[in-house]
């Protein structure tokens, strides 16, 4: 099967600091990747590189073999690939509905002329998100809050509402970095629940995360980066007992 994403010899400096050397992934389509590795070691970079909020020194990335050269990150998000941030990005004034609003994409045909003269095609669009927001907001189980304002949620839930959002116009690709950091454990299991049942959906999902226990659980395949390489990549069992990757995590 093709994979949803190719990403080939990624390289970044930030000023001649080198944050990636060479870095290359491949996910299958529907799968679930885990990316780990020591703080600094580039994973961030690497989310940065594929979504194009950074631009690449070297390398190609390929969405279900379209080439994503040089494609601003709001195209590459309609194309299907989404990212959440380390840094959560919610908006604190907005309603919890008001924010999956703003995470759907305009309208196919949208111009402003037609969402000034609010033509029927431009009503039906609004109908059909109001009712796409809403069926989010039972799955994310934040129904009963959907007039609350974000600023009003727990960590936990402003990382549900986030996810929500990524997920309004069905990629084919999500990139959380970082998505239990924070979260109290309580809401640790909901938030895998949630992971894996948006990824039974046929969503692919490649996820950065320090919670190795979740990750090894959940990802059928793991990438572990090290001060901007790739240190060795497998499946979880493989990863687990690398006495590289002890190494770099332990220091030694
Ligand atoms: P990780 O997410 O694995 O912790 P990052 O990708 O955030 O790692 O960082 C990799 C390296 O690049 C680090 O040395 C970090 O200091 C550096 N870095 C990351 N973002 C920037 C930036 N915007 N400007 C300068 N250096 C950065
Ligand atoms: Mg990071």
């Amino acid at each position: 099967m093709n994979p949803v994403l190719k990403a080939s010899g990624i390289c970044k400096a930030y000023r001649g600091v080198v944050a990636l050397d060479g870095v290359s992934i491949e996910l299958p389509a529907g799968s679930i990747t885990g990316l780990i590795g020591p703080n600094g070691s580039g994973k961030s970079t690497l989310f940065d590189c594929i979504c194009g909020f950074q631009a690449r020194d070297a390398g190609s990335v390929m969405l279900d073999g379209q080439d994503l050269a040089g494609l601003p990150p709001q195209r590459i998000a309609r194309m299907g690939l989404r990212r959440t941030f380390q840094q959560l990005r919610v908006f604190p004034e907005l309603t919890l509905r008001q924010n999956l609003l703003t995470a759907a994409q305009a309208a196919p045909g949208f111009s402003y002329l037609s969402e000034l003269l609010r033509t029927p095609a431009v009503r039906a669009h609004e109908r059909q998100m109001m009712e796409r927001a809403d069926a989010m907001l039972e799955e994310i189980q934040l129904t009963r809050l959907a007039g609350a304002l974000a600023g009003s949620l727990s960590y936990g839930q402003k990382k549900l509402l986030e996810l929500g959002m990524a997920l309004m116009n069905e990629p084919k690709l999500l990139l959380l970095d970082e998505p239990m950091a924070g979260v109290n454990p309580t809401l640790v299991e909901g938030l895998k629940e949630a992971l894996l049942q948006v990824n039974r959906r046929g969503i692919a999902l490649l996820i950065v995360e320090h919670n190795l226990k979740l990750m090894f659980e959940i990802a059928q395949r793991i990438y572990v980066l090290e001060q901007g390489r790739l240190l060795v990549q497998g499946t979880p069992e493989e990863v687990a007992r690398d006495e590289r990757v002890i190494e770099a995590y332990l220091g030694r």
